[in-house]
């Protein structure tokens, strides 16, 4: 049973490619395309095939391919059938386009206890505690998956989960809104840092990111554990807490996988994109200016608004609340940049005020702009409207 029904064809390559800020809106376009013009325009095709067919644990795995040579990665739901929004999530993954490499999906991996709505299928087997380190796994489920696993040998594996409590620095008292992950903790860190600068309004559920536990500690046999330790796959288990509200904890994995799967984030990334995705309800997207199109001069700077500390929303503001907007996240050219200027209000002027600015909030919709311009001459903007909700 799959959350929602599978497209017969991908979104449009070219959508993704090209509607910068989108990318994860356009990974939810379904039935856009008919497959040749799929396969012509976009340099994408995907199989899926079945594994433990014929069980009650019979479940799809699905293999995107771009033309471009790449890295491989995986993304699993549902290991844990009561884990919605993680399987919701990899379903959506599922149908994402790359640019390069192999994308392999098992959305619903433990399509018994999903079936059920129960952490654990009939049985009690645990799925995610099957996977001892250098041996076989231990059902039949759990071999069948790492059958797919060995065949693709991932360069990353990312599994996707669900918490009843917050992660705290140990686990005590739940894992949710965080990052497991054993060697790649620099790509967490930018991931957690991304997702929770654009998509997370309260810090008491901003993302962490955690190590994995050793191979004598508990708890023990995750595949994340087995797929960096026997293959030295990049592998990361994403937790987010299930207290909060299901279509914000499954943009929160989309947010996750997407960024993970970037290459300007990893080196295994399979997906490229020069403008950073934003997609989030609660915080207005910054608003581009004309002359910031997606695929211009890659010399120039790309200017990137912020605010701090990164939590902070800029849509639910007090009038005479004072902000600070932070444009040092903005991409400079080779040579550097040169200098910021802000102009701030609907009447200001743009003048020289350094990477950071504080902002008190004069007016309902408050606009401020932020120009940085690079070293070779070049510049670019980018804008928010500060707001004080209604
Ligand atoms: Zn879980």
């Amino acid at each position: 049973m799959r959350p929602e029904s599978l497209p017969d064809t991908l979104p449009r390559r070219s959508v993704l490619a090209k509607t910068g800020g989108c990318v994860l809106a356009s990974a939810t376009i379904t039935g856009a395309a008919n497959a040749a013009d799929q396969l012509d325009s976009g340099g994408v095709s995907q199989e899926s095939f079945p594994i433990r067919e014929g069980t009650s644990e019979e479940t799809t795995v699905y293999v995107t391919t771009a033309d471009a040579d790449g890295p491989t990665a995986f993304v699993i739901g549902g290991m844990h059938g009561n884990e919605v929004a993680g399987y919701t999530a990899a379903g959506k993954v599922s149908n994402w386009a790359i640019e390069a490499g192999t994308l392999v999906t098992i959305p619903e991996a433990n399509a018994v206890a999903i079936e059920r709505g129960t952490r654990n299928d009939q049985d009690g087997n645990n799925l995610n505690r099957v996977f001892p380190e250098w041996s076989t796994p231990e059902t039949k489920l759990g071999r069948a998956i790492w059958n797919v696993v060995s065949k693709y040998q991932p360069d990353v594996v990312i599994d996707l989960h669900e918490s009843i409590g917050i992660y705290g620095g140990n686990a005590s008292n739940g894992v949710g809104q965080a990052i497991f992950t054993g060697d790649g903790t620099n790509e967490a860190t930018q991931v957690t840092d991304f997702v929770n600068r654009n998509y997370v309004d309260d810090p008491d559920l901003a993302f962490q990111v955690g190590g994995f536990s050793s191979p004598d500690a508990r708890p023990q046999d995750l595949l994340v554990h087995k797929a960096a330790r026997d293959l030295g796959a990049d592998a990361f288990l994403a937790e987010t807490y299930s207290g909060v509200a299901l279509e914000q904890r499954v943009q929160w994995h989309t947010a996750i996988v997407e960024r993970l799967l970037r290459d300007e984030v990893s080196p295994n990334g399979i997906i490229s994109e020069s403008e950073p995705s934003i997609e989030s309800q609660s915080q207005p997207q910054p608003t581009k200016t004309a002359g910031d199109e997606s695929g211009s001069d890659s010399v120039k700077p790309t200017a990137k608004i912020t605010t701090l500390p990164t939590w902070t929303s800029v849509s639910s503001l007090d009038k005479g609340q004072t902000i600070t907007l932070d444009a040092s996240q903005s991409n400079a050219p080779p040579s550097g940049i040169d200098c910021y200027e802000w102009k701030i209000g609907p009447d200001g002027t743009f003048e020289k005020a350094g990477a950071k600015v504080d902002v008190t909030v004069e007016g309902a919709n408050y606009p401020v702009t932020v120009r940085v311009r690079g070293n070779n001459g070049t510049s670019d903007t980018d804008e928010v409207t500060l707001s004080t909700g209604c």
